[in-house]
C-alpha cells in the first residue's frame, strides 16, 4: 500500500493491537486493544474498528481509566457476518484499524438515581464500563444499578462473574442473569432466573418498587427485545434509553 492510499498514514484511522483474546464459546470471544493513540470515551460509548477496510463500531466494556479497550463480540459466521468472520481469526500480537475517536449517546446519566440496566448478550459492555468507572470515581452515594441480562445460555452472559462480585462488594447492585432456554441440557445446572429478559422486566420493576422518579431503565443489545421493551415501557412512566447493535430486519 503506498503512502497516499494507507488510511491510516492519512490520519483516518488509527490502529490497535491485539493485546488478549478469550474465548467463552464458538461464538463469543472478547478481544482487548492497546490503541497506538490516545482513545478517550466515554462508558457506555462505542469505538469502530475494522480488518481490511470492514468497519464495524463495538461497545467498549473497560473503564476509560484503563490501558486497553476491552470489546465483546459475537461471531457471525459466512455468509452472514462480514467483519466478526475476519475478527475471529485474529491472534494476540494482530491489529486493527481504529476510528479516531469513541461514539454514542448511550451513556450514563447522572440525572437518574435508579439505573436499571436491560441486556442480552453482548450487550451487557457498556453496562460493565458504567458500572467500572461508576465504582472507581468515589461513588456520590445513593445510586441504585439494576443489571438484568438474558441469554439463552448459561455460558454467554460474559461478566457475570464479574458482576456478582461486585454485587457482594457493593449493596447498590443488584444483578439478574435470566436464561430463555432453561430446559436445554447446556442449562442443566442453571438455578437463576428463567424467560426472555424482556418478559421480566415489568414485573421486576413492580415487585422491587422502583419508582418511576429518578428512575432512567437502559436497554442495550437484540433489536427484538428493546423494541418489546419499549412498547412494555411506554405507558408507565419510566424514562427510557435504547442502543440496538443491529435492525431486526437485517
Ligand atoms: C452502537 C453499536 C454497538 C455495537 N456493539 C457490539 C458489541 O459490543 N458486540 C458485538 O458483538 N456487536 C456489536 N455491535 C454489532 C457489530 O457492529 C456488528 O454488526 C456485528 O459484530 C456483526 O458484524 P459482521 O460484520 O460480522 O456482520 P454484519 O454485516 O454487521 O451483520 C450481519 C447480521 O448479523 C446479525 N448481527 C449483528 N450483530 C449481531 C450480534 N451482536 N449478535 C447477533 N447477531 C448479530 C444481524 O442480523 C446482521 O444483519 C454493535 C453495533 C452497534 C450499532
Amino acid at each position: 500500500m503506498t503512502q497516499q492510499t494507507d488510511p491510516i498514514l492519512k490520519g483516518r484511522f488509527s490502529s490497535a493491537t491485539i493485546t488478549r483474546r478469550v474465548d467463552l464459546t464458538d461464538e463469543l470471544f472478547k478481544l482487548w486493544l492497546a490503541p497506538a493513540d490516545r482513545f478517550p470515551f466515554k462508558p457506555g460509548q462505542y469505538c469502530t474498528i475494522g480488518v481490511d477496510g470492514i468497519e464495524r463500531p463495538y461497545s467498549i466494556a473497560s473503564a476509560p481509566s484503563e490501558d486497553e479497550i476491552e470489546l465483546f463480540v459475537e461471531y457471525i459466521p459466512l455468509p452472514y457476518g462480514e467483519l466478526t468472520p475476519l475478527l475471529h481469526e485474529l491472534k494476540v500480537g494482530d491489529t486493527v484499524t481504529i476510528r479516531p475517536r469513541a461514539k454514542g449517546l448511550f451513556v450514563f446519566n447522572p440525572e437518574y438515581k435508579n439505573h436499571v440496566m436491560v441486556s442480552t448478550v453482548t450487550g451487557v459492555t457498556p453496562f460493565v464500563s458504567m458500572l467500572r468507572t461508576y465504582l472507581e470515581n468515589s461513588p456520590r452515594g445513593g445510586d441504585r444499578f439494576y443489571l438484568l441480562e438474558g441469554a439463552s445460555y448459561l455460558d454467554e452472559f460474559g461478566y457475570d462473574e464479574e458482576i456478582l462480585a461486585l454485587e457482594k462488594l457493593h449493596p447498590e447492585i443488584t444483578f439478574v442473569p435470566s436464561v430463555s432456554r432453561p430446559d436445554d441440557p447446556r442449562n442443566s445446572s442453571w438455578t437463576g432466573a428463567k424467560g426472555r429478559i424482556n418478559n421480566l422486566v415489568l414485573d421486576y420493576l413492580s415487585d422491587t418498587d422502583i419508582p418511576t422518579k429518578d428512575t432512567l431503565v437502559y436497554a442495550c443489545g437484540h433489536p427484538g427485545m428493546i423494541e418489546d421493551l419499549r412498547e412494555k415501557l411506554a405507558d408507565t412512566g419510566y424514562a427510557y434509553t435504547e442502543e440496538r447493535f443491529w435492525k431486526d430486519d437485517e
